[in-house]
């Protein structure tokens, strides 16, 4: 975690409202103490949003070179082996993986 910008949980993080958010300092937020991603609100006038923007937008693109999943795909499935809802197509693959795991230990 970052020496230098506050953090906060994912679950915090979801409970805020909209205007509490827009008051936060530029934070990471974090599950299980472990990094997901950093928040950067802009604050001041509107060249700093824009320049704010610019510069998560630049990180972003190099970022989804690397993978991801649009938002779009990222509705819930249920995996049909355990009931386990699984926040995208790309989590139930990965957590299929699981039971592949277990099914060739016991073999
Ligand atoms: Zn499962």
């Amino acid at each position: 975690m970052s020496d230098l910008i506050p953090s906060i949980t994912i679950e915090n993080f979801k409970k805020l409202e909209v205007s509490e958010i827009r008051n936060l300092k530029a934070l990471e937020v974090t599950d299980n103490g472990e990094f997901i991603f950093t928040a950067v609100i802009p604050h001041g006038d509107f060249s700093s949003s824009d320049y704010v923007r610019i510069q998560a937008e630049y990180l972003s693109v190099k970022a989804n070179m690397v993978g991801g999943v649009d938002p779009e795909v990222t509705t819930e499935v249920i995996c049909e082996e355990c009931g386990k809802p699984c926040a995208s197509e790309f989590g139930l693959k990965s957590h299929m993986r699981s039971h592949e795991v277990k099914e060739n230990a016991t073999v």
